[in-house]
């Protein structure tokens, strides 16, 4: 049994001082009032809205914290949730350009060409500011700072949630990646130039891992982490290493199976199959079963920045 907690609208950015009021102490709610307890046995009742009330009459629902600010209230929740039983598995591969998320039978690219532009214009601006003032500059920085993040907050959410609803339609275990560490290679004196360090370092690995982790819990979808080791060497059909291609960058060509593949492909089919192996049957050897499968999976390429708005 796991428990999965989800937070409400909370105030947009910790650096705007608003006054708020956080609890999780003594309050109560009665059908449609929230009762907050201000001594000698006074309460403070706030009517909560139409929508709220239709959510919290689900029982499996504990209320556990609030937040008031002068525009707004949020509800912490939680419940209980039992962790789905899955019989196959979705590798996720992250890197620069995409993510992307699949298994043998299907893979999606979520294009991600739109993440390093954000975080490119407030470098720009950032730069151009020319006034020597430091209380100004700081005012500045982090304003932009805040903008970037919910930028790339909203950004990567489109996805996570893309990529959860897809798990929980195919009964997947979500499997990722452990980069642990992924930050130590790009750190000043490893051979690599201001920009190309920048750039792998703003991208934000963890931020996505994190809203996965906490959409799926919410879901009961299990999620686990493989070793990184040779995912993107191995050929996911053959099992043989493959060799880069000189001409075509991020193509890895397999010279058993005689063919070209997508360097992101493979990763993400590998990190399926090593899940496969580890957490769906270990008694059997995946990689052996999987040996009869000759086929490249259907590829589906998704524009992030495009995704939830066809709706
Ligand atoms: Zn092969």
């Amino acid at each position: 049994m796991k428990r999965a907690i989800k937070e409400g609208k909370t105030p947009k950015s910790p650096y705007i001082q608003k006054p708020y009021l956080v609890s999780c102490y003594g309050f109560k709610i009665n059908g449609m009032l929230l009762s907050i307890p201000i001594g000698n046995r006074k309460y403070i009742n706030i009517i909560l809205n139409h929508h709220t009330q239709q959510i919290l009459s689900d029982k499996s629902f504990k209320v556990k914290s609030f937040v008031i600010t002068p525009d707004s209230i949020s509800l912490g929740i939680q419940k209980e949730v039992e962790e789905i039983k899955c019989d196959n598995t979705i590798g996720i591969d992250r890197n620069l350009r995409n993510v992307t998320v699949g298994n043998h039978e299907k893979v999606i690219m979520y294009d991600m060409e739109d993440l390093p532009k954000i975080t490119y214009r407030t470098k720009k601006i950032t730069s151009s500011f020319k006034r020597n003032d430091h209380r100004i500059r700081q005012k500045i920085y982090s304003k932009l700072g805040n903008r970037r993040a919910r930028r790339i907050k909203q950004f990567l959410n489109r996805i996570s949630k893309d990529i959860v609803s897809k798990a929980r339609e195919s009964n997947s275990i979500i499997i990722l990646k452990d980069i642990k560490g992924i930050r130590k290679l790009y750190r000043k004196g490893n051979g690599q130039g201001n920009k190309h360090r920048g750039m792998m370092n703003s991208w934000p690995f963890y931020e996505l891992q994190r809203q996965i982790q906490y959409k799926s819990a919410w879901e009961g979808i299990p999620i686990r982490f493989v070793s990184p080791v040779r995912t993107s060497i191995l050929c996911p059909i053959c099992g043989n290493r493959t060799r880069k291609d000189a001409e075509q960058h991020r193509q890895v060509w397999c010279s058993s199976c005689k063919r070209m593949m997508d360097r992101d492909v493979v990763a993400a089919m590998n990190i399926s199959y090593k899940g496969l192996q580890r957490f769906c049957n270990p008694s059997c050897d995946a990689s052996e079963a999987m040996k009869g499968n000759l086929r490249m999976p259907v590829i589906l390429r998704v524009d992030a920045s495009k995704l939830g708005l066809k709706a």
